[in-house]
């Protein structure tokens, strides 16, 4: 198998990278990186040269270093120790840097030492850190110089070497501390910007996952409503539905969305629709009853209750009406057949005495407002117990539904009131009529009786069923007297016209 160095190198470092996740260690490490390269190619010839001038100690020293700052560099790679590497290798430098000093002689070399301790002090421990090394190194090294006390073994430096060697080791210290001051604001800003990026983003996915939850639980409600759903444009045309609408006309989605509503209107509502779209555009709530087209063409009574979303989009409710309609309509008739019960008599199928009271009383106050007449006719038929005894029951239920019809037949206005008052006994009720117009109503309705030609064997006035008349009016003059009085009026004529033969009216 043959090794590919560069892809070797590359696949560490991606691993280191994966490894690494921060941006400030990994950058400290490439610097590391570069300084531990240049070191120890340093090393290499500095302790070559040594080995040459047969300074052994020398050697030992600086190949040691040099061991020290691969091994160090091959720790850190491997993301172990990290900044106590990275002092244990400054501190090795600044030991070489002494042990060069000692060994004494005016050479560059030394130049050169002095100049990379800042650098590596500064670009392994940061510009706070590597300030107090370097402040030590160069106080000891100064101290070194131009101290009284002499190191034991310590060699003799001219003064302008020692100022050189210092001043050297200062600048040197002073670029490199701005550069990782620069550095340290630049990546201060940076990392300050990325800690708001991150913010940001973690923000926006949070206002997407709570926009994506309310979205959803919108959704559930669009989906597992009771009433049908629809989206649709100001055009008609449908843009969305809901299951429950599908299930309520019968229709696949594909029928529904895209098609125009109004062809699942009824025809004969479509003129209505103007004004309804225009309530719509202005924000009003629609709240009709509307016929539905089925996929099976019937129609469906739906209500309808429509809203604009906004200037493109109306949302309608539809909810399925038509067995609650039936129902409606069935309580209407039992309603009505209750309203027949309670006001009509129920063998003549004639306003039965509940109703004519109701009726006399609204009238009467009516005409009292009006200032007219009352006239109110009370009839009974003649004999009519006789009637019964001699043609049973059952002909006597058919003689007064003949007669309660034939009485109703001869008034025509909308307000006058034919009733049956009690058995054989009828009351006819002639609002705005006088008592001329009373007795010819009266009349009319007698012989209208007698022409029916109903035979009767037992009258002892006539050989067919007659009927007497008691004619009564309330006049306008009467004002203070309560209405059952014109009933009395009425009654008393009647009682006379009894007494008076029967077949008459009074
Ligand atoms: P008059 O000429 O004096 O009025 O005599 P009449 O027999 O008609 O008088 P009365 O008021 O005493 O009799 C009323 C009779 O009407 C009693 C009853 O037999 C009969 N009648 C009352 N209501 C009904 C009914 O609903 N059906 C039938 N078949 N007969 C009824
Ligand atoms: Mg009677
Ligand atoms: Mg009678």
């Amino acid at each position: 198998m043959k090794l590919h160095l560069p892809d070797m190198i590359a696949a560490l470092l991606v691993k280191r990278r994966k490894e690494i996740a921060d941006p400030d260690a990994e950058s400290r490490f490439l610097q590391y990186t570069v300084i531990s390269c240049a070191g120890v190619l340093a090393m290499v010839a500095f302790g070559l040269v040594s080995l040459f001038r047969g300074e052994y100690l020398l050697f030992l020293v600086i190949s040691t270093s040099a061991v020290g700052l691969v091994v160090g560099w091959l720790l850190v790679f491997h993301g172990s120790t990290g900044i106590l590497v990275y002092r244990g290798n400054v501190f090795l430098f600044y030991v070489l840097l002494y042990y060069v000093t000692y060994l004494g002689g005016e050479d560059h070399s030394k130049i050169l030492w002095v100049n990379i301790s800042p650098l590596i002090t500064f670009f392994l421990l940061g510009r706070k850190e590597g300030l107090i090394w370097v402040c030590i190194m160069w106080l000891s090294l100064a101290a070194y110089f131009f101290s009284p006390l002499k190191l034991p073994g310590g060699h003799d430096y001219g003064f302008t070497f020692a100022v050189r060697y210092l001043v050297s080791f200062m600048v040197i210290s002073v670029i490199t501390y701005f550069y990782e001051n620069f550095r340290h604001i630049y990546r201060t800003d940076l990392e300050k910007k990325n800690a708001m990026l991150l913010a940001e983003i973690q923000e926006r996915q949070k206002m997407e996952a709570s926009l994506r939850e309310s979205e959803e639980r919108y959704r559930a409600i669009y989906h597992h409503a009771a009433e049908g759903i629809l989206l649709i444009n100001f055009q008609g045309y449908i843009v969305e539905c809901n299951p429950q609408i599908l299930a309520m006309l019968g229709y696949q989605q594909p029928d529904v969305v895209g098609r125009n509503i109004f062809t699942l209107f009824h025809p004969e509502d479509l003129e209505k629709l103007p004004p309804q779209i225009e309530k719509l555009r202005s924000g009003e709530v629609l709240f009709i009853e509307r016929r539905m087209r089925t996929a099976s063409g019937i129609y469906l009574l739906c209500e309808q209750s429509g809203k604009k979303i906004n200037e493109d989009l109306i949302i309608l409710l539809y909810r399925d009406i038509t067995e609650r309609k039936i129902a409606e309509l069935a309580l209407e008739r039992a309603n009505e057949a209750l309203d027949r019960l309670a006001h009509f008599d129920g063998l003549t199928q004639i306003a039965n005495r509940r109703m004519f009271d109701r009726t006399l009383k609204n009238e009467y106050l009516r005409m009292k407002r009006e200032r007219k007449n009352l006239g109110l006719i009370l009839a009974d038929i003649d004999f009519f117990k006789q009637f019964n005894d001699i043609y049973g029951h059952q002909a006597g239920d058919d003689c007064l539904k003949n007669v309660a019809s034939s009485l109703s037949s001869v008034v025509h206005r909308p307000a006058d009131l034919v009733a049956r008052y009690g058995g054989e006994e009828f009351v006819i009720l002639l609002p705005d009529t006088d008592e001329t117009g009373c007795r010819r109503i009266a009349e009319k309705m007698r012989l209208k009786i007698e022409s029916l030609g109903i035979r009767h064997e037992g009258s002892k006035v006539h050989s067919v069923v007659t009927m007497s008349f008691g004619v009564g009016v309330a006049s306008p003059g009467d004002l203070d007297t309560p209405c059952e009085a014109v009933v009395g009026a009425a009654d008393k004529a009647l009682y006379l016209a009894k007494e008076g033969g029967r077949n008459r009216v009074r």
